[in-house]
C-alpha cells in the first residue's frame, strides 16, 4: 500500500486534498480527528495527560480548554502534551493503516499539521505539502471558523512557514485557486498519477507486447511514411555505390545550405557543414547552440554493400565469349549473383591522372550484364555441393560480349571489340583498370513490393537506409541544442578498414578541426558524446524459423530495432550498450513518438555480425545500434517495411533534438 502524507499550515486546504484522494479510491486518515476520537476513545492517553496535567480530566473526560490554556505559551508543556498524544496518535495511525493493506486499499493518505514532529513522516511512502498565499488562508479560516481575518492573520503566524513543509516534502501541491473545486480537480490530477504506481496493474500493463506499427500509426502519419519512402527510393537509385551515395548525399546537403568545411574556419551554432572523405565517406554536421565541450550526438551508417568488384585484371576471352573476373566485397552468398541483370559502376584513373566516371545498365536503354549458372539438366553434380561450394567465387565471371571484331585476323578478337567499345566511350586501355574501381551491382531501380506496397525491393538497403534517415534528419536539424553530427562510413561490410572506415581517423581530424575552434580538446567533446550506430538488422523470416529465436528477434513493421549488442558466440567483438545508454533511448523514443523494438541477431550460437558500434564507443562516446530490419540481407534484392525506414528517420530525428 502506497502511503502518502499530507502536511501544511491551517486554512491551505489539506482537506480539499485530502478528500480527492479519498475519491480517488485511496483510505484516508485526518490526525487531528484521530486525536479528537482518542480524546474521548483512550482511556490510556487520558490517564497519562491526568498524570502529566493533573486536574484535566473531569468525570473522564478532559477538558480541552483547560489543557489549551495550560499549554498556551509554555513551550516544556506544549512539548510534554506532544509528547504523549503524537504517541497514541501513531499508535493509533499504525493500527488504521494495516487495517486498509488487510482491507485491499491500494493507497492511504495521512493528513498530519505536524507530519515531521513525531514519527509518521518516516512511515509515509512520500510527502505532499500544500501550500497557499496568505490572503486565501485568511479568507478560508475566518470562512471555516467564524472569525475574524485579523485573529485568523495571528493564527496563521503562530504556525511555520510554507517554506518549512516545502523544504521537507517530497511535492508541493499549490493552492492558488480562485475556488475551492478548482483546487480539488488540481488535487485529484495530481494525487491520479502518484497513486498509479500503488494500484495494482493490468495484465496489459505488466506484458511487454510491442504491436505492429500500422495498428499504432493513424492514416495522416502512414501518408507521411509513404513519402518518406518515396524520397528514399529516389535516393537508392542515385547510391549504388559508396562514391554515388556520398555524390548524391552532398548534392542534397548543399541544397539544404551545407557547405564545406574548412581546417580554420570558426563555425557558429546553427552552421551547416559537410567533409567528403575521399569521395566514399561522408561527415556532416549542423553546429549546436552549447560548445562543443558538451558532447555531439552523433548517428553512423555504412553506405558500402556487398557486391562484386572487377579484379585489377579483369578481362579475357574463353570460348568466343568476353568476360570480366570479379573479387566479391563483404558477405555474399555466391549463388545469389547468378543469372540476374547486372550493372557497371565505378571510376577509372587514366594514366593521365584524368578519373573517368563509368555507370552502365542502370538506363532503360542500356545493355545489362549477367555470369552464368548451369542448365539443370547438366546440374547433377553441382546439385551435391553445398550452397557455399556450388558457385566457386572464381565462376563468378561478368559476360561482356560476343562478337569478334571483324577487321582483326590475331586471337581473342571479342576482347578487342570490347577494348574498342570501352576505348571509344571512355577512353579506356586494357592496362587503365589496374587503377580503377569498378563494382558490379544489381541493374534496376528500387522498387515497391507487396500488393499492399508495405515493403520496398531494392540493392543496399544495408546500410543506406539508415543512411537516408540519418541524412534526411541532419538536413531537416535548424539550431540544434547540441551540435548533430551525420557520419557516412565506407568499408563497414569488410570490417570498417581502410581510410574511408570507422576505423580511420578521418572522423576524429573532422570532430578535432571543430573542436578546435572552440579551444575544446577533442577528448573532451567524445566523452559527452552519444552515437547511434545506425546499421540494419536481421527480421524474423518464418520461412527459416529455425535460425532466429522469436522471442528476441526484430520483426517487419515492428519499428526501429535497437540492438544491445552484436557480435558472436560469448558477445565477442561486440560493443554491448549498458542499460544506462538503452534507458536513455527508451526515454528519447518515448517522447518523440519513435515506435522501436529490441532485437538480437538470431539464436546463440547460429552466426555473428558486427557494425561501426565497437569504433565508436572504442573512442570513449556512449554507442548503441539501432536500425531497420532487414529481409534477405545481402541479397542482390533485400527487403525492408515502409513503416520501418520511416520510424528510423523518426528515431534519427530524435536523436538530433536530443540535449
Ligand atoms: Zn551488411
Amino acid at each position: 500500500m502506497l502511503i502518502i502524507g499530507i502536511t501544511g499550515g491551517s486554512g491551505s486546504g489539506k482537506t480539499t486534498a485530502l478528500s480527492a484522494l479519498a475519491d480517488l479510491g485511496a483510505y484516508t486518515i485526518d490526525c487531528d480527528a484521530v486525536y479528537h476520537s482518542l480524546l474521548v476513545k483512550s482511556e490510556d492517553m487520558r490517564a497519562e495527560l491526568e498524570t502529566e496535567f493533573p486536574g484535566v480530566v473531569h468525570n473522564g473526560i478532559v477538558d480541552r480548554k483547560d489543557l489549551g490554556r495550560r499549554v498556551f505559551q509554555d513551550s516544556a508543556a506544549l512539548k510534554k502534551l506532544n509528547a504523549v498524544t503524537h504517541r497514541y496518535v501513531e499508535r493509533e495511525v499504525d493500527r488504521l493503516l494495516k487495517q486498509a493493506a488487510q482491507d485491499g486499499f491500494f493507497s492511504a493518505g495521512v493528513d498530519a499539521v505536524e507530519l515531521f514532529e513525531g514519527g509518521l513522516g518516516g512511515r509515509c511512502d512520500t510527502t505532499v505539502a500544500v501550500t497557499s498565499p496568505e490572503t486565501g488562508r485568511l479568507r478560508r479560516i475566518a470562512v471555516r471558523d467564524g472569525i475574524t481575518e485579523e485573529s485568523a492573520l495571528l493564527r496563521i503566524r503562530a504556525q511555520k512557514p510554507d517554506a518549512y513543509y516545502t523544504a521537507r516534502c517530497t511535492y508541493t501541491l499549490v493552492n492558488d485557486c480562485d475556488t475551492t473545486d478548482a483546487f480539488y480537480e488540481r488535487c485529484r490530477l495530481f494525487f491520479a498519477d502518484l497513486i498509479k504506481g500503488g494500484k495494482p496493474m493490468t495484465r496489459e500493463e505488466l506484458f511487454y507486447s510491442p504491436k505492429n506499427s500500422s495498428d499504432r500509426l493513424d492514416a495522416a502519419e502512414k501518408a507521411v511514411s509513404d513519402a518518406y519512402s518515396e524520397g528514399y527510393k529516389n535516393y537508392l537509385d542515385c547510391a549504388k555505390t559508396e562514391r554515388e551515395a556520398v555524390s548524391s548525399a552532398i548534392a542534397l546537403a548543399e541544397l539544404q545550405g551545407f557547405r564545406p568545411f574548412e581546417r580554420g574556419m570558426t563555425p557558429k551554432a546553427g552552421d551547416k557543414l559537410y567533409r567528403c572523405v575521399r569521395g566514399k565517406a561522408l561527415l556532416l554536421a549542423v553546429m549546436g547552440s552549447r560548445p562543443l565541450s558538451e558532447g555531439v550526438n552523433i548517428a553512423a551508417a555504412h553506405v558500402d554493400a556487398p557486391r562484386l568488384d572487377l579484379k585489377q585484371n579483369p578481362l579475357y576471352e574463353d570460348a568466343e565469349m568476353a568476360f570480366f573476373k570479379t573479387h566479391y566485397y563483404g558477405g555474399i552468398r555466391k549463388y545469389q549473383w547468378v543469372t540476374i541483370p547486372l550493372a557497371l559502376h565505378g571510376v577509372v584513373v587514366l594514366a593521365d591522372g584524368k578519373t573517368v566516371e563509368i555507370r552502365i545498365g542502370e538506363d532503360e536503354t542500356d545493355p545489362i550484364f549477367m555470369i552464368t549458372d548451369l542448365l539443370p539438366h547438366l546440374a547433377a553434380d553441382q546439385n551435391k555441393k553445398t550452397l557455399a561450394e556450388a558457385i566457386p567465387g572464381e565462376n563468378l565471371n561478368v559476360l561482356l560480349g560476343s562478337t569478334p571484331d571483324p577487321e582483326d585476323k590475331g586471337e581473342d578478337r571479342v576482347k578487342l571489340a570490347v577494348l574498342k567499345l570501352l576505348h571509344e566511350k571512355y577512353g579506356i586501355r586494357e592496362e587503365d583498370f589496374l587503377s580503377a574501381e569498378l563494382e558490379v551491382v544489381p541493374a534496376g531501380k528500387a522498387r515497391d513490393a507487396g500488393i499492399d506496397r508495405s515493403l520496398i525491393a531494392a540493392y543496399g538497403h544495408d546500410d543506406r537506409v539508415c543512411a537516408y534517415a540519418e541524412l534526411k534528419a541532419i538536413l531537416e536539424t535548424e539550431n540544434p541544442t547540441k551540435t548533430a553530427v551525420c557520419i557516412l562510413a565506407d568499408k563497414e561490410e569488410i570490417g570498417s578498414e581502410g581510410v574511408s572506415g570507422m576505423q580511420s581517423e578521418a572522423f576524429e581530424s573532422f570532430l578535432y578541426d571543430l573542436c578546435a575552434s572552440q579551444n575544446t580538446p577533442l577528448t573532451h567533446c567524445l566523452e559527452r558524446s552519444f552515437c547511434i550506430s545506425a546499421d540494419v538488422c536481421n527480421a524474423f523470416d518464418p520461412n527459416y524459423p529455425e535460425v532466429s529465436e522469436r522471442r528476441n528477434n526484430a520483426k517487419i513493421n515492428y519499428g526501429l530495432c535497437v540492438v544491445k549488442f552484436t557480435g558472436s558466440r560469448g558477445k565477442s567483438g561486440s560493443n554491448d550498450a549498458s542499460a544506462e545508454v538503452v534507458g536513455k533511448i527508451r526515454t528519447l523514443f518515448a517522447e518523440h513518438g519513435v515506435l522501436w523494438q529490441m532485437g538480437e541477431l538470431g539464436k546463440v550460437d547460429q552466426g555473428g555480425g558486427g557494425t561501426v558500434a565497437m569504433y565508436m564507443a572504442k573512442r570513449n562516446i556512449d554507442t548503441i545500434d539501432a536500425g531497420v530490419p532487414v529481409l534477405s540481407m545481402h541479397a542482390p534484392w533485400e527487403l525492408v517495411a515502409k513503416l520501418d525506414c520511416y520510424m528510423c528517420y523518426k528515431g534519427m530525428k530524435a536523436l538530433y533534438q536530443s540535449e
